[in-house]
């Protein structure tokens, strides 16, 4: 069993414009959401607001997780993504 990286990422607060460290999503949490589509929701530490990441985000976010998981595993991460579109 793999255990999947942390990946952490900035995202800008619509309501402060603080850029946000965001923590707690795994790669294979990130994945799971890139792939079945599912909003990525963001939080601001300064005024609790959380909201989804835009496109843009997502798109980069994938790119992300596609380098961290081609580097450790290729061949197990392709598998899994097969068997979500299932
Ligand atoms: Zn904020």
């Amino acid at each position: 069993m793999t255990v999947s990286p942390e990946i952490v990422f900035l995202a800008t607060c619509p309501r402060c414009q603080c850029e946000q460290l965001q923590h707690g999503f795994t790669a294979a949490d990130l994945m799971g959401l890139l792939y079945s589509g599912y909003p990525i929701e963001a939080r601001c530490a300064s005024c609790y607001k959380s909201w989804p990441v835009e496109l843009r985000k997502r798109v980069e976010l994938g790119e992300v997780v596609a380098a961290v998981c081609g580097l450790r595993d290729h061949a197990h991460q392709q598998s899994e993504v097969t068997q979500n579109f299932r």
